[in-house]
């Protein structure tokens, strides 16, 4: 859908590409109508944004805001005004890095705890690392699949602790039929480019979704005074041409991008810009399409990979689970840096696990076990059948060293 139609496909273009948003026309649209009525930094766009959000998560208080490390930052300092001199945030050793930026640009103290087989922070660890300094703990719903949250949610209750939802990488998906994100004291979502609804590159988007009551005001008073996010105009057709265009502009990009300073991983807390609301609105409209996009790939990986049968396994899948990435873990012996390599001069587009954040004391065996050997597959929506067959089997070839190319 979508994108895919301006271009007609050729034997040029690669369809292997890393699920990168997916844009139709209703997003274009929707940004020409800003840029021409001139909404692209103020609208009513955010107000219907943070409603719909309060709907679909059953009536809790949302604030649109410019990413989720802004949400993260700001629900962090709003619980440490409760709880004050408690500096420590147990996170999972497997995380993305804005999540530990999050936490210091907040004040506090990251504090690693061991992940699971799915990659999700254990609650045995979890619970071993809390103190008297404790203030909160972060499960993050990794790569879309739940972590165990009502057991979370217990445990922080029981020890007097808070608990944030962080369901950056997952909107719309439920436990018991409650919606993560609406778990704990606060929780988050992320719009940036590779979640599951996608409103620009990192700092287009995200969302806080408070469920504390003491928090609220304390959230009320310093998200209300943040100013929109600006320049959203530049940061809108420098996504599409580095994202969504990226097949036919990659190689314009890599060499201007010699040139230019690299960009800054620090975000400014700011509510989101009303061009992002609006896309934001337009993903929304199409999530449910979108997840059975994803999860027909997903399905095809898991049904080729166990034919395959060269010990290459798809993690986290369930038949019914929507994931935002296809994460595979090479078999022991085989490092994903160097089977990246090769499926590149293949065109086959893959990207490496997230660094690990652990301690001396506490190494995180399994995490730092499993990164080197964890993979992500393309799952682009362009994708077919037999794309999803043609990178399985060029894994295969290169698994068991009968890579040819
Ligand atoms: C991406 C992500 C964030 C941060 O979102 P940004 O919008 O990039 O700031 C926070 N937590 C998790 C788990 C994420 O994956």
């Amino acid at each position: 859908m979508g994108l895919v139609f301006l271009w007609p496909s050729s034997q040029l273009m690669n369809h292997c590409r890393l699920p990168y948003g997916s844009w139709g026309w209703p997003e274009f649209k929707a940004a020409v109508c800003a840029f021409g009525r001139r909404q692209v930094t103020c609208g009513h766009d955010v107000g219907r944004l943070e409603r719909q959000l309060g709907f679909l998560l059953n009536e809790s208080r949302v604030f649109a805001v410019n990413s989720g490390r802004t949400a993260l930052r700001m629900g962090l300092e709003g619980l440490a005004k409760l709880r004050p001199g408690r500096l420590e945030v147990i996170i999972p050793a497997y995380v993305c890095p804005a999540v530990v930026h999050a936490v210091r640009s907040a004040g506090l103290r990251p504090v690693p705890a061991e992940v699971g087989r799915d990659l999700n922070l254990r609650l045995d660890s979890a619970r071993e690392r809390i103190g008297d300094k404790t203030l909160a703990i972060i499960a993050i719903h990794m790569y879309g699949c739940p972590a165990a949250i009502v057991e979370f949610e217990k445990l922080a209750v029981g020890k007097g602790i808070f608990l944030v939802d962080d369901a950056a990488q997952v909107v719309g998906e439920s436990i018991n039929g409650r919606m993560l994100g609406t778990f704990g004291d606060f929780g988050l979502f992320s719009f940036a480019q590779s979640k599951c609804m996608v409103t620009g590159e990192s700092g287009a988007g995200g969302a806080l979704i408070c469920r504390n009551q003491a928090l609220l005001p304390i959230l009320l008073e310093q998200i209300e005074s943040l100013e929109p996010s600006r320049s959203r105009g530049k940061a809108f057709v420098s996504f599409v041409w580095g994202y969504l265009l990226a097949a036919h502009t990659r190689r314009i990009t890599y060499y201007w991008q010699r040139f230019k300073r690299p960009a800054s991983r620090t975000i400014h807390p700011a509510k989101i810009a009303n061009l992002d609301a609006k896309i934001a609105l337009c993903q929304l409209a199409t999530l449910m399409q979108r997840r059975k996009e994803r999860m027909h790939i997903l399905n095809k990986y898991a049904q080729q990979l166990s034919t395959i049968d060269c010990g290459l396994q798809l993690l986290q899948y369930a038949p019914d689970r929507y994931l935002t990435r296809a994460m595979v873990l090479l078999p022991a012996g085989h490092d994903a840096a160097s089977c990246r390599r090769l499926l590149r001069m293949q065109s086959i587009e893959t990207r490496l696990s997230y660094p690990i954040f652990a301690e001396e004391a506490h190494p995180a065996d399994y995490a730092r076990e499993v990164a080197d050997r964890l993979l992500e597959l393309p799952a682009s929506s362009a994708m077919g059948d037999s794309d999803v067959m043609l990178v399985c089997d060029r894994l295969k070839k290169i698994i068991q060293g009968r890579n040819t190319f």
